[in-house]
């Protein structure tokens, strides 16, 4: 059911290479298939439309980087755009405020709210020696209190004694003046749910918020939500004011769409993930992981910035001038050997692609790998300019003098040069054949 939004952009798209820039009429085709892509990853209709016009604004003359296909520039525009909307790397719990700091956990009923109290309080407490006191405020569903306070036992973490008949709002006073007594760092509190949103719902969570002034109010929502998301963000964001959301059940099968809804309604950052039942299955929010997640794709991001970043245009149309023209020296081999170790290497290039394993085999088998790069480039430097311009000049008084500058050995040297003529070869037919892309550009 997920296939990859690479593929079906491909299918439409990568007929047009060659073209400079992305048209409006590319630009939409290409964005019916991403509006796809989002509304099966279950974002919600409202965030997939806002969404697609900030993309269309960007894509539309968007310049398509040289070697790069038109289906993958507009994954690359849509990923980069997904994962600024999903917010920046690093942000999580701030407890920036004086002790006790109260965390006070909203949602609705099954959301993980208790397990994620007895997660970040196990976490704060081992990973950070901070001293924490979890309290249930659930009076509504019998076990709640007693669920907590086994998580707070599995954990070596305190929890509220229980006081039956206590309403919710004084057991959160009573907590963070217990709290207080205790020397605790941090106060949980970990309130009820209902099945849906309610007005008695928002009007408890409101009331206890006056009462236990919390620092951080956390917003806990299954992955899975589906179109409800934008509601339930925006609900306990305006009548509650949120400062942060957790999102559970990441270790599902869901593609996480609910994490775009919700941080799109409420500008709020996702500060952790839950990722299972165990009280160690808390992670910090990675938006690039959870952008592939949502597009359902793989590597191919990585591999078009790398190359965007590193192809220097000028330099590639110009080395593609001279190669048509049958001209590929010493020096062109020594700038294509530089591009290919600032994209990290044939492994990191050919890795990416599929299909490439064959292609990379041969050029193995000409003497063509990394861990070579570094030898050839050395052996390069050492030669004049005159020799570089022109590898015939190299008898073997010259190859001695090269070898002794570079470490190397006269067969290292041989080497090179076999491949040298052996890949010019390889040019001189690309260019018969009008071919205007480099070597590099022609793989991809
Ligand atoms: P609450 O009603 O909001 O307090 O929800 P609970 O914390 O009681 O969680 C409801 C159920 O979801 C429990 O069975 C939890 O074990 C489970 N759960 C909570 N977080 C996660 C998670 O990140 N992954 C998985 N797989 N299950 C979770
Ligand atoms: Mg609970």
């Amino acid at each position: 059911m997920f296939d990859n939004l690479q593929e079906r952009l491909g299918s439409i798209l990568n007929g047009l290479t060659g073209r400079g820039a992305l048209s409006d009429k590319d630009v939409q085709a290409a964005l019916r298939e991403v509006r796809r892509a989002l509304l099966e990853a279950d974002v919600a209709l409202e965030v997939v439309r806002d969404f697609t016009d900030r993309v269309r604004e960007k894509a539309v003359g968007a310049e398509i980087v040289k070697s790069i296909k038109p289906g993958q520039m507009v994954v690359k525009i849509v990923h980069d755009e997904l994962v600024s909307m999903l917010g920046s790397e690093g942000v999580t719990l701030d407890l920036n405020a004086p002790a006790p700091v109260v965390i006070m956990m909203v949602g609705l009923q099954g959301s993980g709210k208790t397990t994620t109290t007895g997660k970040i309080a196990s976490r704060l407490t081992k990973r950070d020696k901070k001293k924490v006191l979890m309290a249930s405020l659930d009076t509504r569903r019998p076990a709640a209190q007693e669920q907590l306070k086994q998580l707070g036992e599995q954990t070596g973490v305190d929890t509220l004694p229980i006081i039956p008949g206590q309403s919710p709002t004084d057991i959160a006073s009573r907590a963070v003046q217990a709290a207080r007594l205790g020397g605790h760092d941090v106060v949980i509190l970990d309130t009820a749910g209902r099945t849906h949103i309610d007005e008695p719902l928002m009007v408890e969570m409101a009331t206890i918020k006056t009462k236990a002034n919390p620092h951080e109010i956390l917003l806990v929502a299954d992955a899975l939500t589906g179109q409800d998301a934008v509601n339930l963000a925006r609900n306990f964001d305006e009548r509650v004011g949120i400062t942060g959301l957790v999102l559970t059940r990441m270790d599902g099968d869901g593609r996480g769409g609910a994490a775009l809804s919700m941080r799109a309604v409420t500008g709020k950052p996702i500060k952790l993930i839950g990722v299972g039942e165990k009280m160690d299955a808390l992670e910090e929010f990675h938006p690039r992981r959870v952008a592939d997640r949502i597009l359902g794709m793989g590597d191919i991001v990585s591999l078009v910035e790398r190359a965007a970043e590193t192809i220097d245009q000028e330099k590639a149309q110009a080395m593609a001038d001279r190669m048509k023209a049958g001209k590929f020296d010493l020096n062109d081999l020594s700038d294509q050997l530089k591009q290919m170790s600032k994209m990290g290497g044939m492994g990191g290039i050919m890795g990416m692609m599929p299909g490439m394993g064959k292609m990379k085999d041969q050029m193995a088998a000409a003497g063509f790998d990394d861990k070579i790069f570094g030898r050839q480039q050395a052996i390069i430097s050492s030669m004049t300019p005159a020799e570089r311009a022109n590898p015939d000049l190299l008898k073997h008084s010259r190859k001695k003098r090269i070898a002794a500058g570079s470490g190397t050995n006269a067969a290292d040297i041989n080497k090179l040069l076999k491949m040298h003529r052996q890949m010019a070869d390889m040019m001189k037919a690309m260019g018969g054949k009008g071919k205007k892309a480099g070597l590099f550009g022609k793989m991809m």
